[in-house]
């Protein structure tokens, strides 16, 4: 792997360079300005498979240096590195990402060897396993699929922090393409949104989802459902009673099903939305804010709409164990539910340390792939089994 080190200060490229020697990366260039590096990656933008930079650097700093990254298209690996407090690091590392480079890590100064080999680790396999992100399905494509009966829905559990309990299982929909395998819903998702085609995949999730949560039933689990609702779907006044009808029909009780409900894009008419998501409660539908943090779940939603349950985005929740920012962030969103009267569900949990973190916060519920992935409905009687064996994770 051939790496450039991007630092103004020659005593620091000295020691990284040493360090990645003794990992074993030994084809290691050096620079001292970010203009340089710059011009040497316009020379041969394949040239290098990883670019490490500082940020703090006083001819052009590494957020500029970044930006004109992104703007060439850069597309191997890029780790940053400073020694300024870690949200300005982190707010980096996100404005990275979002000018769509493949950041793999950001480290604080002064590096650690176990942290730098840490991330080299992530590099080499993501290397060896780069998957292509896959492009966005046509609407065509999409409509073809929903008829032919192409989308299958995974299920993942979501569990009581203090008992251990399974509570429910959220829905989570994909597409099993004939050729081309499964498709995860961030690539067609949208598409049904801007097609007019959301209702349809709605109404296909929600019925066999309904379906499954009364062949659970027989099988004496109760499990509430959770399906996942686009705003796109409550233009339609009479949703609450498709869905009704479809709870009716499956032979579940609607108090057994929980809609959680992300806004995808700015409502021009809430009225609808309210009259629907309020007759949804009148019904005995449970309602959940969706990615509560990000953009488009917002305080205004909190105070309008009757939510019973708030998922906080896995954002927040991640790593909030050893990030005093997100923990605060985390605290404050936790308790304001609180205050409201909702369940809260931590999304997002992935390791050990999450779930520590979160049994000393008094939230309700926790989902993530620590406790366990989305998988295929016949599997999870036999997780359910073992987990309950276990008494919890373990
Ligand atoms: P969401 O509702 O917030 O669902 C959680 C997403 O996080 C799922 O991604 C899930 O697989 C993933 N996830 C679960 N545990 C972890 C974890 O520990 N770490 C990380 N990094 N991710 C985790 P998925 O299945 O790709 O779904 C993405 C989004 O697509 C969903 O986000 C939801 O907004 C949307 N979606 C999924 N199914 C449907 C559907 O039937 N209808 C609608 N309208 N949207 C859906
Ligand atoms: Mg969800
Ligand atoms: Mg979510």
């Amino acid at each position: 792997m051939k790496i450039l080190l991007i630092d103004d200060e020659p005593f620091v490229l000295k020691l990284q360079a040493r360090q990645l020697a003794n990992l074993g990366y030994a084809d290691v260039s050096v620079c001292e300005s970010a203009r340089e590096a710059l011009a040497r990656i316009a020379a041969d933008p394949l040239c290098y498979e990883l670019v490490i930079t500082d940020l703090q650097m006083p001819e052009m700093d590494g957020v500029e240096f970044v930006r004109e990254l992104g703007r060439m298209e850069f597309c191997g690996g890029v780790v940053l590195v400073s020694g300024e407090d870690s949200r300005v690091l982190q707010t980096a590392e996100r404005l990275a990402k979002a000018h769509k480079l493949n950041v793999l890590g950001a480290l604080q100064k002064p590096v650690q060897r176990g942290s730098l080999e840490t991330v080299l680790q992530g590099v080499v396999e993501r290397i060896a396993t780069r998957a292509r992100p896959g492009r966005e399905r046509t609407a065509d494509e999409l409509r073809e699929a929903i008829e032919a009966g192409h989308l299958v829905n995974h299920y993942q559990p979501k569990v009581a922090i203090g008992s251990s309990d399974i509570v429910g299982i959220e829905t989570l929909v994909r597409w099993m393409h004939p050729t081309d395998g499964l498709i995860y819903p961030d690539r067609f998702i949208q598409v049904a949104e801007d097609n007019g085609l959301i209702d349809a995949l709605t109404r296909s999730v929600l019925t066999m989802a309904l379906r499954q949560a009364r062949e659970w039933e027989d099988a004496g689990m109760h499990l509430h459902v959770a399906v996942n609702i686009s705003m796109d779907n409550l233009g339609a006044l009479e949703f609450p009673d498709f869905v009704a009808g479809a709870a009716k029909e499956a032979g579940v009780a609607p108090a057994s099903l929980v809609l959680e409900v992300t806004e995808s894009r700015l409502m021009k008419n809430v009225l609808v939305p309210l009259d629907i998501l309020t007759r949804l409660r009148l019904k005995r539908v449970s309602l959940s804010i969706d990615d509560f943090g990000t953009g488009h779940s917002s305080l205004k939603q909190l105070r309008d709409i009757p939510f019973d349950e708030l998922k906080i985005d896995g954002g927040f929740v991640h790593g909030a164990g050893q990030d005093a920012g997100l923990a605060a962030i985390f605290e404050a969103s936790l308790s304001m539910a609180k205050h409201l009267g909702m369940r809260v569900v931590a999304e997002g949990v992935e390791d050990r340390a999450d779930w520590d973190f979160l049994a000393k916060t008094g939230c309700d519920v926790a989902q993530g792939y620590f406790i366990c992935k989305p998988q295929k409905a016949a599997d999870l009687p036999g997780w359910i089994a073992a987990w309950k064996a276990r008494g919890g994770p373990g």
